[in-house]
């Protein structure tokens, strides 16, 4: 099956690197950019998710794979799906192309990750730069796919090499009027954002 997302960029989407131009968009920087919040997702729902950019730790391999590999694949693991990239003046459709049997829940969470991106992330990459990859969904076909908790939770829970970071969890929202005084009561209600030295990333957005 092939389902569509039609998508209107506010901002430029990019997936290119400090080599190349981001001309045309990459199926493979669009889809390490819906890992990524799907990882997040997915961490959310205390599922497991590895960081497959980590060399250092144990891999998911074959069967033995976390959640997010679970959709998005790792060596021995095909990937569950395929994505076209559609660019028109003012619009981009992604389809998403089955190539194996994915599961409605599959459909279901990736559907909440375009959710996500449009409401408070996203896409591509030069994500922390406040004039990328900001966009509005205008037509989607995941609409569809609306998973029940229970199921979801029946659904997670793989074994596989897992990482606690992103999480959306640990994420905090905010659309306007950021104080200094409300980052100072966040810090000491959300010991996490702290972070620790040398370890973990902190970014933020404006979004107004
Ligand atoms: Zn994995």
């Amino acid at each position: 099956m092939i389902y569509r997302i039609k998508v209107k960029p506010l901002t430029r989407l990019w997936t290119g690197d400090e080599q190349r131009k981001s001309e045309v968009l990459r199926e493979t920087g669009i889809i390490g950019s819906l890992r990524w919040w799907y990882e997040a997702l997915i961490r959310s729902l205390d599922g497991t998710a590895c960081d497959p950019t980590n060399n250092r730790k144990e891999k998911c391999e074959g069967k033995n794979h976390c959640d997010a590999c679970e959709l998005f694949g790792c060596s021995g693991w095909a990937r569950k799906f395929k994505l076209d990239i559609e660019e028109s003046d003012d619009e981009v459709i992604f389809k998403i192309i089955e190539l194996k049997k994915m599961d409605d829940i599959e459909f279901g969470l990736l559907n909440k990750t375009f959710k996500i991106i449009e409401d408070y992330g996203a896409l591509g990459g030069k994500l922390a730069e406040n004039s990328y990859g900001l966009i509005k969904i205008k037509e989607n076909d995941l609409e569809k796919f609306q998973p029940k908790k229970s199921k979801i939770r029946k659904y997670i829970k793989r074994g596989g090499s897992t990482v606690d970071n992103p999480n959306l969890k640990r994420f905090v929202f905010i659309k306007k009027g950021l104080k200094l005084q409300f980052v100072k009561k966040l810090k000491g209600e959300c010991t996490f954002l702290k972070g620790k030295p040398g370890k973990g990333k902190r970014y933020s957005r404006k979004l107004w």
